[in-house]
């Protein structure tokens, strides 16, 4: 499990460039014996195989990039929102000293993510950096240019996508990295499907990997339709680390995958989420009850389209940073939940 979250998190797959992202998992799924169909905007949709009645299960490919805004006189690069809501929403937290990767036509440009430290600071800027904290224009990418036509040079100009690089390690018993939503997620499915026996199947099982899920749930809506039921994979949110209050998150690393009943955009299919819960405690998984707020799923998109919805989530860290953080034993546990659901007969819908 280790290695495939490595590899799948440490692709590059910017909301609206998902195609290295694509490109893996469709190989991967088609040496499992999946057939994968691209869709003209990029969703990849595979059949595993199974009858009855028709299950969609999906993860999104895209994971949180920034854009280039503008390329100064100097070669700083300034940047702005690669998700949607634009410049009202700040970057969640800011990657300052990390490596920034722009993508261009040319390939990928390195800088860093930088801002004015302590030494060179006015005490205007000062008091103004302690009471506000950072905006759009207090952080840029230094990428070592002098010039702009330097920048240009290289192919930096505005519209390129930026993410941060990052190796995915394990650091005592978590491992972290980028990108785990949603990338855990397709690794999560990608090894659902090792040993499975697929006569086994209760459903017509199908698997999407979505994109352009973070700047609006965009990629989602066409992939449902003739679907009977969905389940999607995402990131969960856990609340065990200190300045969040447990009583605001109640969800923990290593206590099992997460059945989340509600986001802040719907609530999620009742008939499936009990079903889900009733193959959970009926295997003897472990698994965690959450609402999740300031959060929304490509769920959305499929109830919308008329699919009993349930999403099952897998705990997880400072999410949407750099170091979004998790423990195996929850992605293992997930797979365990999934193959059970598709192996149980019953009334779902
Ligand atoms: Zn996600």
């Amino acid at each position: 499990m280790y290695e495939l979250v490595k590899r799948l998190t440490e692709l590059t797959g910017p909301t609206g460039y998902e195609d290295e992202v694509q490109a893996w998992v469709a190989d991967t799924w088609r040496e499992r014996g999946l057939r994968v169909e691209r869709t003209p905007i990029g969703n990849l949709m595979a059949r595993v195989g199974g009858t009855g009645p028709k299950l969609l299960i999906g993860a999104h490919a895209d994971e949180i990039c920034f854009r280039v805004k503008s390329v100064d006189e100097q070669g700083f690069v300034w940047l702005t929102a690669g998700r949607g809501m634009g410049e009202q929403r700040l970057p969640e937290p800011v990657p300052l000293g990390l490596v920034a990767e722009i993508l261009t036509e040319a390939g990928v440009v390195r800088g860093t993510f930088v801002t004015v430290t302590g030494h060179v600071m006015t005490r205007q800027q000062r008091g103004r950096a302690e009471r506000h904290g950072m905006d759009w224009m207090d952080f840029y990418v230094d990428i070592g240019a002098r010039t702009r036509a330097d920048a240009e040079s290289l192919g930096v100009h505005p519209g390129c996508a930026v993410i941060n690089a990052v190796t995915t390690r394990r650091e005592g018993r978590n491992i972290v990295g980028k990108a785990m939503d949603d990338r855990a997620a397709l690794a999560i499915m990608t090894a659902m499907l090792e040993g499975l026996d697929r006569s086994r199947l209760r459903y017509e099982v199908w698997f999407t990997s979505t994109v352009a899920e973070e700047i609006g749930l965009i990629g989602a809506r066409s992939v449902a339709a003739g679907f009977d039921l969905g389940l999607i994979v995402e990131v969960g949110l856990a609340g065990d680390i200190p300045l969040v209050d447990r009583r605001q998150m109640p969800v923990s690393l290593g206590a099992g995958p997460v059945v989340v009943h509600k986001d802040m955009s719907l609530p999620y299919s009742a008939a499936p989420t009990r079903a889900l819960i009733q193959v959970a405690r009926t295997a003897g998984i472990p698994f965690q009850h959450a609402v999740f707020q300031n959060f929304a799923s490509d769920g959305r998109e499929w109830i919308q389209e008329g699919v009993p919805t349930a999403m099952v989530a897998f705990p997880c860290r400072y999410t949407h940073s750099p170091n979004e953080t998790v423990d195996e034993s929850d992605l293992a546990r997930t797979v365990d939940l999934l193959r059970a659901f598709v192996t149980t007969p019953g009334d779902r819908g």
